[in-house]
């Protein structure tokens, strides 16, 4: 990575000479990670984004929900231990869409899946439900999506 970046800037006539450069992957959600504990909640980033593509934008505006219901119920308790959140959480929508992003994450990242075909059948499972679709716009290799599209079967 660091040597295709740099490639690029050279490309670019950037001279970033000897300075030191480093990277690290952003935080994401896991299952193993607490996101509160008494008096602290995290939300948003500070939770994690999905692992699957990175996006954190839709997690975040859930998030302000989930916190809101959460901290209304907290005071209305007196109770500030937030023992459940994780639990709000992970039952909201928000919740399936991260543990369906963490799946895909894995066979993503683990070279099981293809990146550009699970793209677009994320967006479109999300607009349309349907592997017919997908299977029509990303043509006919694909035994999985056409042995489904040949049922009519749904994008899950
Ligand atoms: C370059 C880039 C591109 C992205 N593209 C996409 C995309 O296409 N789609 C998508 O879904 N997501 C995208 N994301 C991720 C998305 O922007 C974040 O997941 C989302 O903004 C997180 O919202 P948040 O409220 O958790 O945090 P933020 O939006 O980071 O908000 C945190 C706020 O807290 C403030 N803050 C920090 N410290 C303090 C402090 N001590 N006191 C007071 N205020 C403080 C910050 O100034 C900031 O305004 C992108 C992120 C980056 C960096």
């Amino acid at each position: 990575m660091k040597q295709i970046f740099s490639q690029e800037l050279k490309t670019r006539q950037i001279n970033i000479g000897s300075e030191s450069w480093s990277s690290h992957p952003i935080r994401w959600y896991s299952d193993e990670v607490p996101i509160s504990q008494h008096n602290l909640i995290l939300v948003g980033d500070a939770a994690g984004i999905e692992p699957a593509f990175g996006g954190g934008i839709h997690m975040a505006l859930s998030y302000g929900e989930i916190a809101a219901r959460t901290l209304i119920q907290a005071f209305q308790s007196s109770n500030f231990t937030f023992r459940h959140y994780k639990q709000a959480v992970m039952s909201h929508f928000m919740g399936g869409h991260i543990k369906a992003c963490t799946r895909l994450a894995s066979k993503l990242y683990g070279g099981e899946e293809d990146p550009l075909r699970s793209l677009v059948g994320h967006f479109l499972a999300g607009q349309f439900g349907s592997r017919n679709l997908l299977s029509l716009l990303l043509g006919p290799d694909n035994a999985e999506y056409n042995k489904a599209a040949s049922k009519g079967t749904n994008i899950k």
